[in-house]
């Protein structure tokens, strides 16, 4: 990886001692130094891509899964903010079934897709070095992400509820009718396909049109989107959820009933879809004339 102002040193060197040639150009602030450092250490950008979000994916997946996890623990505790409360907890073969699907996911369908992103990324003219975006772009760029991939989501998670494509992909994410975090993921591999084509290509795309879209950029994205798929499918709705911040986002409450109910509520990040389609399931959808089972 090129820098305007440094040179990836011929011998090998440790990553700590790249981190100090990195400080050697002033202009980089301390994440763009170890980012530079990082793709310098590999010397090779597509394991270097690859491994940044792949450890990123996991992290944040598994990271944000577990104080659900020990929310689900201690029932004492935190029933009381539980969506379908009248349902037991999830056990712990639930969430250890959870865990070892979810990882078979992540190894065999969306590492290949991870290491792909970067030849991906380099055709559409996306960028990876320093310097990092402004904070401006990035912000409404990943605004316009979560709007283009709701749209998407919702067409195509209200597809998969037609007859034989809920029978051959999506029955497997409706297994479990009173969601948990872990079951955020928990698809077939073509749903997580399909879907995730939702969240990879809207950065390609408007990187190929604009040629302004950074890779950091895109794992803010990432990062943000799973956060989302994640507390929606907690079960749990607080009195500081961000849906009650901002009516229009989906929220716990909102994809719980999906599950609950197994129609309507299709869209992933936002409501509105779901009013102007006249999808809005339960008895919220029954009484706005929605919902036929409500
Ligand atoms: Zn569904
Ligand atoms: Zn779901």
């Amino acid at each position: 990886m090129a820098s305007a102002n440094l040179t990836i040193p011929s011998q090998p060197m440790s990553y700590t001692e790249l981190v100090h040639v990195a400080q050697q150009d002033l202009s980089l602030s301390l994440p763009e130094q170890l980012w530079w450092a990082h793709y310098a250490f590999w010397n090779n950008d597509i394991l270097a891509t690859g491994i940044i979000t792949f450890l990123a994916h996991e992290v944040i997946y598994f990271g944000r899964c577990l104080p659900w996890i020990i929310a689900d623990s201690l029932p004492n505790v935190f029933r009381r903010f539980k969506i379908q409360d009248q349902k037991p907890p999830p056990t712990v073969h639930d969430q250890w079934t959870c865990v070892k699907y979810i990882l078979l996911i992540h190894f065999v369908i969306e590492l290949p897709l991870i290491v792909l992103f970067h030849p991906m990324m380099d055709m559409c003219g996306l960028q990876y070095t320093p310097p990092f975006p402004r904070l401006s772009l990035l912000s409404a760029q990943v605004a316009l992400f979560f709007i283009v991939e709701d749209t998407y989501h919702y067409w195509l998670h209200r597809a998969m509820h037609w007859g034989p494509l809920y029978r051959s992909i999506h029955r497997i994410h409706h297994q479990y009718a009173a969601p948990f975090g872990l079951t955020a993921e928990y698809a077939s591999p073509w749903e997580t396909f399909l879907l995730g084509l939702g969240t990879i290509c809207p950065p390609l795309v408007l990187g190929y049109f604009t040629g302004d879209v950074h890779l950091v950029t895109v794992l803010v994205w990432m990062a943000l989107r799973q956060l989302q798929a994640i507390d929606s499918h907690s079960g749990y709705d607080f009195p500081w959820s961000l849906r009650r911040l901002m009516p229009f986002w989906g929220g716990s409450d909102w994809h719980d009933d999906h599950h609950r109910y197994f129609w309507g509520n299709y869209s992933s990040s936002f409501r509105y879809w779901d009013i102007l389609m006249g999808t809005v399931a339960g008895p919220r959808g029954k009484a706005m004339g929605h919902n036929p089972r409500g």
